[in-house]
């Protein structure tokens, strides 16, 4: 593709990359979306086997069109997967799988990215490519000289292989909270948190925290200020598996843990505990590491941006990574007003 120039190009084939690409039906805009995975569905296939959505399908959905009916209350992980699919699928996207975008450089005005694919050239770049790919693991003294088995939650997808073993989940989000709720049914579990784990009430789920940002969008877009305190968007959302847990009293944090050990985990008050597995459910940096040559990275893979804009590249956008480009933007249902946006930016930039 080393002669042709598009006038975009999207990396990532996930929600944001599909909602962004539903916002060009109807542009003149020559572009392509190169994801480096071999089929659809982004990230949920890489996500544990019993996930589920915290929000009904009606508030888990990209713009256009509606996520169909789920057997459950809440879509579950291959639900999820059927519907990024067959979205791509019903507005017929220009996707091309595998293609991982390793660097992009620019060069008068044009960016130019280099790909296990080859070198494709385009007039702008919109990164969409999530934080999976970006597994974050705090340092804590002695966690090399662990000598049982440790993995991110990336990493975990379903409790079998943890049986009758004794184990260690690290970290207070939902993450940490679901994993430890369905390991803790078939192994000896411990609860590591920094701070002492906040849960939603019962009936707070997805639709109140998207109806919270919606009002938090439109009061600042009015130039108003929203209080968004009242509920922590990153607090645990008590679904079905997390109740249950509960009932069976499970969900008690440890604390902190001070330093590892080859056997096991040192406390805060000193006391040893001897583990055969340690999961760390410690969330993710961004992936944006192949736009190094581009812009400034900090240690998280955070860039300088004005809303999804890039600052110091011009024609460079970044859609879908949670409270930094967009508020609940990390989400099914959030994404959409903040690819639209960007896809208007994008077509003005481009009259240019
Ligand atoms: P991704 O889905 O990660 O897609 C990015 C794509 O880009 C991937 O295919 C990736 O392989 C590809 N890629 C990455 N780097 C490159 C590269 N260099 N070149 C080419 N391709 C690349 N969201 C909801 O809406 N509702 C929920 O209920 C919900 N629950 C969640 C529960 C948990 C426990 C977690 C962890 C997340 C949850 N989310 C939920 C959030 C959601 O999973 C993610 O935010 C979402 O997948 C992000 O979509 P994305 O398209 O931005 O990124």
């Amino acid at each position: 593709m080393a002669d042709k120039t598009f006038d975009l190009i999207l990396i990532g084939g996930g929600q944001s990359a599909l909602a962004c690409a539903f916002f060009l039906r109807r542009k003149e805009i020559d572009y392509i979306i190169l994801d480096d995975q071999e089929t659809c569905g982004g990230s949920w296939k890489q996500t544990w086997e019993s996930l589920t959505l915290f929000s009904p399908p009606e508030h888990s959905s990209l713009p256009g069109w509606q996520m169909p009916e789920s057997e459950g209350e809440f879509p579950t992980k291959e639900e999820t997967i059927d519907y990024l699919c067959q979205y791509e699928d019903r507005y017929d996207f220009p996707i091309q799988r595998p293609v991982k975008v390793k660097s992009i450089d620019k060069k008068e005005g044009m960016f130019t990215l280099e790909t296990t694919e080859g070198q494709f050239n385009s007039k702008t770049v919109i990164s969409a490519t999530g934080t999976y790919k970006n597994p974050f693991i705090p340092e804590i003294p002695g966690r090399d000289k662990f000598e049982g088995k440790q993995l991110h939650s990336s990493d975990y997808r379903s409790p079998e292989e943890f049986k009758d073993k004794k184990i260690v989940i690290v970290g207070e989000g939902n993450s940490g909270a679901q994993i430890l709720a369905e390991i803790s049914k078939v192994a000896k579990t411990f609860w590591s948190t920094k701070e002492e784990p906040q849960f939603l009430p019962d009936d707070v789920d997805g639709r109140v925290l998207f109806d919270m940002a919606s009002a938090k969008y439109y009061a600042e877009k009015k130039g108003e200020k929203y209080d968004s305190t009242k509920f922590n968007l990153g607090n645990i959302v008590m679904v079905p598996s997390v109740k249950e847990a509960r009932e069976r009293d499970v969900l008690h944090s440890q604390g902190q843990i001070q330093s590892i050990t080859k056997e096991g985990v040192v406390w805060e008050d000193g006391s040893c505990q001897k583990v055969d597995v340690i999961i760390w459910c410690t969330g993710f940096g961004y992936s944006t590491g192949f736009l190094e040559n581009l812009v400034s990275i900090d240690h998280k893979g955070k860039i300088p941006t004005d809303k999804t804009k890039a600052k110091e590249t011009d024609g460079l956008w970044l859609v879908g990574y949670g409270g930094w480009t967009g508020f609940a933007s990390a989400t099914l249902i959030g994404v959409g007003r903040y690819a639209k946006q960007t896809i208007k930016e994008v077509s003005e930039y481009l009259k240019d």
